[in-house]
């Protein structure tokens, strides 16, 4: 086997193994190194992580929070990465979230690209993960160059109920996009068995859409491409002037290797990817690579989110919940303008909601929500490396103030639906130990200005001539939208650029 390749993509989920699927097409030689191996396909996939099968989907790790104690982060390595374990919701961020947005804790600053600017690479990533969906329900949404290519999931009978009753209140709600191969006017040809749900779980008959299943694995059979499995890089090293990464440090099933690429581009997740680049500091970049700014590790972003209960009258059988969204408290407005009705027009922007499984759990008459909000990207939210080199992530929640009136505008919601449905007192807070960090974003992010971002557009570091980051890492402000889809979609437009500039 070589140890020279066009590209090195470290990291197989969202973000690299999309990147390497848009990139394989071209015959450049590629090389993806995945710390992890195969999910392993069991009946254990579809129990549940409180279960006989908890943690099996955990893999270990060990962090530090900013006190010095350790915890274990909920991370998943795995071929396809967290994507094997996600929802697979796959939106848009919405056009305001593409430019500076007032919270209440503060500004969530401008990306260096608009909405319309990025939507094209929203319509391959749409294509690629092959969401289902259904434009122009929910009025915050941008505009769209295409359709989604295929229907909305459909809601079963109380989600429905609740959607047309939101509906009459003038809250627009919306069928959530899944990156689910669930095909209902055709059931004999869909993979999709609507089982309890995809949250949490890897899917048994393989038929959600996530990075191992459609990028990566098409991938296997094509010459030009190696996968190495259970290959952890630890450090990338420079030529001595410091403008190129000249070599790949791997450890692999415990041995030490070393790969060379002309172009290496790191994905592996927003914690693991600032801490390859801060271990790798050296004497032209002792601050860590790429690490002029000091921005490597800053601006740590994940969602606040909340899942909050209702309780109905009648026994809720529906098995398939995650299908209705509600987006009429995302943005602020001004309520004197007519068009806002219900929940539009408030000060601050307050988030989305959507419907989840009810867990077995929960009384038998529970309807369960999750309320998101955005979280800021803050210096002093960071990932930083200690002697050992450990990751410790220092971590305080922002917006606080904007999930407690997005709860409030929930019950108001509620009281105004016609459907007998009231908030049970059961909230889930979220963890702020830094474990639940299956969101985790912004560490990496991209700019215009060398001071404040790590990355240039197109997602090559600005220190390096040859080093790209391409997972989460790169989002400058992660919106009240898991990030799943936007990383799929910046990951396609990273590797267009790569097969331009490769030739
Ligand atoms: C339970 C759960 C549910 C979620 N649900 C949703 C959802 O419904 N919608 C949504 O938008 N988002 C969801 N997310 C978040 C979404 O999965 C992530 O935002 C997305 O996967 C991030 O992509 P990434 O490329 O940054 O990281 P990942 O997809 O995690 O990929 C990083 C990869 O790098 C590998 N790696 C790490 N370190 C190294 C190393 N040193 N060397 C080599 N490889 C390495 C990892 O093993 C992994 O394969 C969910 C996440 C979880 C955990």
């Amino acid at each position: 086997m070589t140890d020279h390749y066009d590209v090195v993509v470290i990291g197989s989920g969202a973000g690299g193994g999309t990147l390497a699927r848009t990139l394989a097409g071209s015959g450049k030689r590629i090389l993806l190194l995945e710390r992890g191996n195969f999910l392993p396909r069991e009946l254990c996939n579809w129990q549940s992580p409180q279960g006989p099968a908890a943690g099996r989907y955990t893999s270990r790790d060990t962090w530090y929070d900013a006190a010095g104690n350790s915890f274990e982060p909920r991370v998943h390595y795995f071929v396809g990465g967290a994507t094997k374990l996600y929802g697979a919701a796959l939106g848009r961020l919405r056009p305001a979230d593409f430019g500076e947005v007032v919270h209440m804790d503060g500004l969530s600053p401008a990306w260096p690209l608009s909405y319309d600017e990025f939507e094209p690479w929203y319509v391959k990533a749409e294509w690629l993960y092959q969401v289902r969906g259904l434009h122009g329900e929910d009025p915050t949404e941008g505009s769209w160059s295409e359709e989604y290519p295929w229907p909305p999931v459909a809601h079963e009978p109380l989600v429905q109920q609740i959607a047309d009753d939101l509906d009459r209140a003038g809250y627009y709600p919306f069928h959530v996009p899944r990156g689910i191969m669930l095909d209902e006017r055709n059931p004999p040809a869909s993979l999709c068995i609507r089982c309890v749900t995809c949250d949490g779980h890897p899917c048994l008959v393989h038929a959600k859409a996530d990075a191992d299943l459609i990028a990566v694995r098409p991938l296997l059979s094509r010459l030009n491409v190696t996968m190495l499995v259970n290959a952890e890089v630890t450090k990338l090293k420079t030529d001595p002037r410091g403008r190129r990464v000249t070599r790949v440090i791997v450890r692999r099933d415990g041995v030490r290797e070393e790969y060379r690429g002309d172009i290496v581009v790191l994905a592996a997740g927003a914690v693991n990817s600032a801490k390859i680049l801060l271990r790798s500091a050296s004497d032209r970049h002792p601050a860590g690579l790429a690490n002029g700014s000091g921005q490597v590790g800053r601006n740590f972003m994940r969602h606040g989110a909340a899942d909050v209960v209702a309780l109905g009258e009648k026994p809720n059988e529906t098995v398939f919940a995650q299908t209705l969204g509600i987006n009429a408290f995302y943005l602020a407005g001004d309520p004197r303008r007519p068009s806002h009705s219900a929940g539009y027009g408030r000060r601050w922007p307050l988030g989305s909601i959507q419907t989840l499984p009810r867990s077995a759990r929960l009384a038998r008459e529970a309807v369960a929500f999750r309320l998101m909000t955005e979280d800021l990207p803050r210096p002093a939210n960071r990932v930083t490396i200690d002697r050992r080199n450990h990751p410790h992530l220092a971590y305080a929640a922002t917006n606080r103030g904007e999930a407690a009136l997005l709860l409030h505008e929930f019950e108001t919601m509620l009281s105004r639906s016609s459907l007998p449905l009231t908030r049970d007192e059961t909230v889930t807070v979220p963890d702020e130990t830094g474990a639940g960090i299956a969101d985790q974003a912004g560490t990496c992010r991209f700019g215009t200005d060398r001071a404040t971002s790590v990355l240039d557009v197109h997602c090559k570091a600005h220190e390096l001539d040859n080093l790209y980051v391409a997972d989460a890492s790169f989002l400058p402000s992660v919106g009240a939208v898991g990030p799943a889809l936007t990383t799929m979609a910046n990951a396609i437009r990273v590797g267009e650029h790569l097969v331009r500039r490769l030739g």
